[in-house]
Formats: C-alpha cells, sequence, structure tokens
C-alpha cells in the first residue's frame, strides 16, 4: 500500500500508530504542532535541570516489550531500564512513613505491621488482581473488540465472570484491609486512570499486580527517553515528522481527507488525530463529520487536571524518595473536590518526583530536579495570585509532612496546570488526562476509533479504548493502525 496517511499529534498514541502504520508501507506524515514530539510526557530541559514533564513512572514493562518486539526490537535497544526498590515511599500526613518494597512478600510483611491478617489478605488480594489482569489484558485490552455485542460471547463472559464490573474499588478494598493507610496504598494508582475509589470499578485492581509483580522501573535520562526511541523507532520504518506545525482544519474534498495547517494543505487517504479527542471534534472537524458533538463532550467525567511547580533545588533531597507520596488521613475530601465541587484543595494528596535520587544526569552536581504534582478539577481557573499561594501551602506542607525544607533553595521554578495545558497541548478543558475511567467511560464505552461519520478518519490515544496511561496509549495506537489498514485494504 502507498497511500497517504497524516497523523495529528506525536504524543504516545500518534508515535505508535506512526509506526505501524509505516511498517505496513504506508506513506505516513506525523505532523505535531509542538517543537518537541511526545505530546504530554515532553521535557523541559532549563539551567541543566531536566524534568520529565508528564510521565515518571515506567510501569508495565510488558507492553513495552510488546510493542518493540512488533518490530523486532527490545526496548534495551533504544534506552535503559533501573528497577527501583522501593517502588515509592508515602509520607503519612500523620507522622508515619511507610517505604513499600519491590519485593510483594517483603511489602505483605511490612503491611502486617499495619493490621493483623494484612500480609495473607494482601496475597489473596494481589492473586485477584493478578488474574484480574490477566485476563482484562487478554479478553478487554489487547484484543480490540469494539462493539458490546462482542462481549456478550461465551468466551468472554465465561472469563470474565471473576471480575468486578459493578463493584467500586472503595467497596472492594475494604472487603481485605480496614486499615485506612493499607486502603490508600492499593488505590493510589487510581490517580493514574484519572479516577477516584468512589467512581473506579473493582476492575481496576487490576493495578497492584502492575504495581506489586510487576514492579516499577526508570528509563535511564527519564521518560523522554522512551519518546525519543519510540520517534527513532517511527523513523526506522519510514514514517516522517513535521514538528512546530499546528493542524487548524480536518475535512474531506473530493473523496480525500484533507489536513491543513497554516501554511500547507495535505491530502490523505487517511487522518489519525492523537489530538485531544474532544478538540479535534469540537475545533478541527466541521459539524457534519463529528461522531459525538458539544453536549456529549460537555457531559462527560473528566479526569483531574494538574498543578505541577517543576523544581531546580540546591543540593540533594535526602527525605524524598523517585517516587514519593504525601496523602492526608483522609483524602476523601480531596476527591470531592476533584469530581464533586471543583475548588482548590486546602489538605492535598499529593506525589513529588525527585529524579535525581536514582539519576545523576537531570540535575548539576549537588543539586535535584524534582516535580510536584497535585490532581485538581481540569476546569480549575488560577491566577498568579491563586498559583503562588498554593505553591506556598505546598512548600508549608512538604515542610510538614516530609521533612524537607526547600525555601532559600530553589533555582529555578515553573508552574504549570491547565492554562498551559490548553495552549501546550490543546488540552480540551485543561484536563491533564482526557476523559476518566468510570464505568460508562470503560472500554467500549469509550469514545471509538474509527470515526461514524466522516470516512477514514481515526482517532488514537488516552480519550479511546484503552485508555489513560502510556502502555495504553502504545496499544491504542496500534488498534487505531489496524483500522487503517483493515479500511484501506
Ligand atoms: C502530569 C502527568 C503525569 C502522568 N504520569 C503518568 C505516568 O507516570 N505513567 C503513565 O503511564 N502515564 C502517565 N500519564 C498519562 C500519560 O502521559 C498520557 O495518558 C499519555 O501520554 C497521553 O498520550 P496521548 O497520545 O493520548 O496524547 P498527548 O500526549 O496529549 O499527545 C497529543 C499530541 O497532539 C498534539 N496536538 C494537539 N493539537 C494539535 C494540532 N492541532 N496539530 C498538531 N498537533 C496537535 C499535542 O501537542 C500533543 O503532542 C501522565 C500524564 C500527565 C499529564
Amino acid at each position: 500500500m502507498n497511500n497517504k496517511v497524516v497523523i495529528v499529534g506525536a504524543g504516545f498514541g500518534g508515535l505508535s500508530a506512526a509506526s505501524f502504520l509505516a511498517d505496513e508501507g504506508l506513506d505516513v506524515e506525523v505532523v505535531e504542532k509542538n517543537k518537541q514530539v511526545g505530546g504530554r510526557a515532553s521535557v523541559l530541559e532549563e539551567d541543566g535541570f531536566k524534568f520529565d514533564m508528564g510521565p515518571s513512572w515506567y510501569l508495565m514493562p510488558d507492553i513495552f516489550d510488546r510493542f518493540f518486539g512488533k518490530f523486532d526490537h527490545e526496548p534495551e535497544d533504544y534506552y535503559s531500564l533501573t528497577r527501583l526498590d522501593p517502588n515509592y515511599r508515602i509520607f503519612f500526613k500523620d507522622g508515619d512513613q511507610m517505604d513499600v518494597p519491590a519485593d510483594p512478600e517483603k511489602a505483605g510483611k511490612l503491611f502486617e505491621t499495619y493490621e493483623d491478617g494484612a500480609e495473607e489478605a494482601f496475597e489473596s488480594y494481589l492473586q485477584k488482581s493478578k488474574e484480574t489482569y490477566e485476563i482484562g489484558m487478554n479478553e478487554f485490552v489487547l484484543k480490540d473488540r469494539n462493539n458490546f455485542r462482542d462481549y456478550l460471547s461465551l468466551d468472554v463472559l465465561k472469563n470474565a465472570r471473576g471480575i468486578s464490573l459493578i463493584k467500586k474499588m472503595q467497596d472492594h478494598v475494604e472487603e481485605y484491609f480496614d486499615n485506612p493507610k493499607l486502603q490508600q496504598v492499593m488505590q493510589y494508582t487510581l490517580v493514574f486512570l484519572g479516577g477516584s475509589p468512589t467512581n473506579t470499578p473493582a476492575l481496576y485492581n487490576l493495578m497492584s499486580h502492575v504495581d506489586f509483580n510487576m514492579g516499577v522501573y526508570y528509563p535511564e535520562g527519564g521518560v523522554y527517553s522512551v519518546v525519543e526511541g519510540m520517534k527513532q523507532l517511527a523513523q526506522e520504518q519510514g514514517a516522517e515528522f513535521s514538528t512546530g506545525e499546528e493542524v487548524k482544519r480536518i475535512d474531506r474534498e473530493n473523496g480525500k481527507n484533507v489536513v491543513e495547517t497554516e501554511n500547507r494543505r495535505i491530502e490523505a487517504d487517511a487522518v489519525v488525530s492523537g489530538a485531544d479527542y474532544a478538540f479535534t471534534e469540537v475545533e478541527l472537524l466541521p459539524d457534519e463529520y463529528t461522531t459525538y458533538d458539544e453536549d456529549y463532550w460537555n457531559s462527560r467525567t473528566y479526569a483531574p487536571g494538574a498543578f505541577l511547580m517543576y523544581l531546580g533545588v540546591e543540593g540533594e533531597l535526602d527525605n524524598i524518595d523517585h517516587h514519593t507520596l504525601v496523602l492526608p488521613e483522609d483524602w476523601n475530601d480531596h476527591f470531592d473536590k476533584i469530581f464533586e465541587d471543583p475548588e482548590m484543595p486546602d489538605n492535598p494528596a499529593y506525589y513529588v518526583c525527585n529524579a535525581s535520587d536514582t539519576d545523576d544526569a537531570v540535575a548539576p552536581e549537588g543539586k535535584s530536579a524534582m516535580f510536584v504534582l497535585v490532581p485538581i478539577a481540569a476546569e480549575m481557573e488560577l491566577d498568579e495570585e491563586d498559583r503562588q499561594r498554593f505553591k506556598e501551602m505546598i512548600l508549608d506542607d512538604l515542610e510538614e509532612n516530609a521533612d524537607t525544607d526547600l525555601r532559600g533553595r530553589i533555582e529555578y521554578e515553573k508552574i504549570f496546570a491547565g492554562e498551559e495545558f490548553q495552549r501546550r497541548y490543546n488540552s480540551f478543558n485543561g484536563t491533564a488526562l482526557g476523559i476518566a475511567h468510570t464505568l460508562r467511560q470503560t472500554s467500549v464505552f469509550r469514545p471509538k476509533q474509527r470515526s461514524k461519520q466522516m470516512e477514514n478518519m481515526y482517532y488514537t490515544g488516552q480519550y479511546t479504548n484503552p485508555g489513560i496511561g502510556v502502555p495504553m496509549c502504545l496499544i491504542s495506537g496500534e488498534h487505531a493502525a489496524e483500522k487503517v489498514v483493515e479500511d484501506l485494504e
């Protein structure tokens, strides 16, 4: 096939689709608005400090192996990985600190010190997570099931018997653990899915298998090394990249799809949008070609936005592990302020990344590159005063709860929140992660990859099935590419 395919946006979904499509011999051009590729996984390099701007947890190594394996490669051909131990550190705001070990047996023993019987409960929790992961990945994620009726086959129903669909994560976790801290350990991963314990279905307990059995890795140089590896792979398959060029309009003229940027009109046999699905439909396509209308997009449950502070700091950060979580005893109030009554949290649960703990190359000698990520409601609008007030609050919180005083040590600082997400990535409403994984927005209920209204128009990335997170976007790119090839053939 020598048809032309234009991919809009070089996030992980677009990069993945580019490799699969170019590998089929298609003439692939990726058009990206930013100078850098990687989308939400951009890199910020200033004053000798290097920050991954988005993803910092390399999880599900099996999916990366599978992805590169499709092209007879392995991740190590492009970047090297280190397994972290501990997986992460938690500062509970009652003064307690927990280092969660990479070895699940050690983790079980640690949990037993929090609650009698927790070691055994953890073992069976993890067994359940493993089963759910295996069924979930094989039946619902890796196989591309496009329609509800695909789920009604006897085989699928039989295999899915053990998966809790209706129950919520909070109820599931309470069946195993009474201790609120252990409940939080099993649930913090929901933030990766853009959900809360009360709006995410229990099937996502599979994330504990990802966390404890599969482990947490760090790609040397940061997650941007993965982006660079994927771009190189796509180029090796023959894909071309045009960066710093924003797509302004996608349309259909004389039996062809047309992509317009400021200076060019590109004719294509197929278009795959890896830009935010909602943005593509509302801003780039004429109404007649949208599958979902503005009301649909306005009525979705959006994953949180993020208040991010990238900080270049003098000295080492002795108390901050590579991945560190700071959690209040009761985090429901924070979740309510994200999903129910949008407001800035006054006692936030947040994540601190200190890549300098593992990698000397991300900061000048004797200095540290860190970032703080506070999940907030996607639509929060913050002026400069709000931002500075919130920053000071987080600095106080770090001093009080993580024994880390940053004042007087900050040499570089950048705050990045909803407005920047919109400006840099054309994020719809300023969301960091697109739409959440509620039951009504999971799997077949996520927006479709193949447009229902426009011929040869497709979507990839975190809005589509399987959803949020780097590994999921790799799979989404593969499934989108399969549809393009199927239709062009
Ligand atoms: C702060 C943060 C932390 C995260 N942490 C993790 C983590 O630790 N681990 C993990 O697995 N996942 C994590 N995620 C989630 C993960 O990063 C995303 O799910 C994933 O990167 C999304 O990829 P995507 O392909 O859907 O879209 P994007 O990355 O958003 O890519 C879309 C691309 O399209 C471009 N674009 C938009 N409009 C146009 C246009 N008109 N013309 C041309 N180009 C356009 C954008 O510039 C962008 O480059 C995190 C996300 C964020 C924001």
